[in-house]
């Protein structure tokens, strides 16, 4: 039978006060409706900021450690869990099985990762230039944090935003993209168990209405979303108006370099990987091949025999290598780019259309599609499609090849394949993404280390990684002056002492 979940808000599962639902089916089979939740209004998403706001003045005085206690809690409940999880995942947003058991599999590591920081949260301690006087440097928290995130990695994304915000002492409203309610509420649910006292995480379900409420609540401290360039850039500005803190990871045109000398098979199969895994919806993904003119025919040739033989289907059976896509829009909006590319001149080489029969009618399947004869400049080069779509566009050289690396409007992550360490030094310093792989895909995160993008992709934070402690919190300084008179910095000097 559907779920129906409810937001959850100071402590308690509560209906909507607008009496609005929201339903998600499985993409897999759109007919196969899995849950409902509130389409919440800006009342319901007020009263989950204000039990927020007022839990805050507790929440941030508890030690830290005590905080991250809950958290190492949650992380063993998820631990316990996994599998249900990663089922969920599957059923709500389409990714295969496997995949889905990583993007729990990262939410347990975070939650972990974060929970030791608990004990740490390093700040600094610095001699003062003054006799009898001690600096130092603390975190404090922001206060109410907004986190709003996309579907496609609906454990991970989640757990690099909220574990972080918690265990820097802020509270939480936590808005989850209507693709992915159910692992939104378990989430939720878990820190419940865990021992997250009444107020501290909330939960408010919906989509653009919600979210832009969230926003703009003056009592939101600072905003963390991950998602779409175009909403992305929206909030930014609103908060840029309102002096609002904000934290953005955005889309990714991501790139694997292929150079004459690489390792023709284990290149194929780290572009294969990154390119149709996650169905290409991963934030990461290689949506563009740059590849020496020398290895490109028998490069093009291991890759579309790879791509044909990928076996499209439902992400729950043990043979489906990929999944469907997120729903109607991705699909319709993946086929565009079809008409997009062909238009500009390039040739699709494999794939093109929305896959049908074999039971894949009443899914959101998407052949997976590889674009040849594309040059740099092409639309299809340069916009975030996020499909199994990708383009092989031919280079003469390293130069050449970082250049159209580096020429798109975002900066997330890149690849190179060579056996030439030197070229592999020159690319890693020259490739201008947040994160660089050397002879391996684009795609992998750890979460001990900052993951974020340069240009379009961000705006200079970075999630996971002892990088996201700055993201939520900001620094205090404290000077502890016990001379017991009047010291004045740069001034108080021994007499004569001009410096
Ligand atoms: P999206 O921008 O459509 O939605 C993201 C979230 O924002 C959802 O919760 C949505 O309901 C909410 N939202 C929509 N309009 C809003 C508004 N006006 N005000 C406030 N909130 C609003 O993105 P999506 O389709 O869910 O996710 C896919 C995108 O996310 C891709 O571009 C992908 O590259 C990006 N992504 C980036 C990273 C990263 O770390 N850089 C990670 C994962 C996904």
């Amino acid at each position: 039978m559907r779920e129906a979940f409810r937001n959850y808000i100071n402590g308690r599962w509560t209906e909507p006060k607008s009496g609005n639902w929201l339903d998600r089916e499985n993409p897999a089979d759109y007919a196969d409706a899995v849950c409902s939740f509130p389409d919440s209004s800006r009342q319901d998403v007020a009263n989950a900021v204000g039990a927020a706001a007022e839990a805050f003045e507790s929440w941030c005085f508890v030690p830290a450690p005590r905080r991250a206690e809950v958290l190492f809690r949650a992380a063993e409940i998820m631990a316990g869990r996994k599998e249900e999880l990663a089922r969920d995942v599957t059923i709500e947003m389409g990714k295969v099985l496997k995949e889905a058991r990583g993007d729990v599999q990262e939410g347990i590591d975070m939650t972990y990762y974060v929970a030791g920081e608990g004990r740490c949260m390093w700040g600094q301690t610095t001699p003062s230039e003054l006799p009898d006087k001690f600096n130092m440097s603390v975190r404090q928290p922001h206060g109410v944090v907004a986190a709003i995130t996309p579907w496609n990695f609906p454990i991970a994304v989640p757990c690099w935003k909220l574990m972080p915000a918690l265990v820097t002492g802020n509270t939480v409203v936590f808005k989850p993209s209507p693709f992915s309610p159910i692992s939104a509420y378990s989430l939720v649910r878990i820190l419940e168990e865990a021992g997250l006292p009444p107020g501290v995480m909330n939960l408010a379900f919906g989509g653009d209405k919600a979210g832009a409420a969230l926003v703009e609540d003056p009592r939101v401290g600072m905003v963390s979303f991950t998602g779409s360039l175009e909403v992305g850039r929206e909030i930014g500005a609103y908060c840029g108006r309102n002096n609002k803190r904000v934290h953005l990871e955005m889309g990714g045109k991501n790139a694997i370099l292929v150079l004459d000398d690489a390792d023709l098979d284990l290149a194929v199969e780290g572009a294969v990987w990154s390119a149709f895994g996650t169905s290409g919806q991963r934030c990461t993904a290689a949506s563009r091949i740059i590849v020496q003119s020398g290895i490109a025919p028998g490069f093009t040739d291991q890759l579309l025999s790879r791509a044909q033989a990928l076996r499209l289907g439902d992400g729950l059976a043990a043979t489906t290598d990929v999944g469907p896509v997120v729903n109607m829009p991705a699909l319709e909006k993946i086929g565009r780019y079809m008409e997009i590319g062909r238009d500009e001149g390039a040739a699709i080489a494999c794939g093109g259309a929305r896959a049908l029969g074999d039971g894949l009618d009443k899914g959101y399947f998407f052949q997976p599609t590889v674009f040849t004869d594309v040059r740099p400049a092409m639309r299809i080069a340069q916009e975030e499609i996020f499909g199994p779509v990708t383009d092989i566009i031919r280079c003469s050289d390293l130069e050449q090849a970082v250049a159209i690396n580096n020429g798109v409007q975002f900066g997330l992550s890149s690849a190179i394949y060579t056996r030439d360490i030197s070229k592999a030094f020159k690319a890693m310093e020259r490739m201008t993404t947040g994160i660089v792989y050397i002879n391996a895909g684009t795609i992998g995160a750890e979460v001990h280390l900052p993951f974020g993008g340069t240009r379009g992709t961000g705006n200079g934070h970075r999630e996971a990684g002892q990088a996201a402690l700055d993201s939520y919190s900001e620094w205090k300084t404290v000077y502890i002056d016990y001379s017991g008179r009047l010291q004045k910095a740069q001034m108080d000097r021994p007499e004569g002492d001009q410096g």
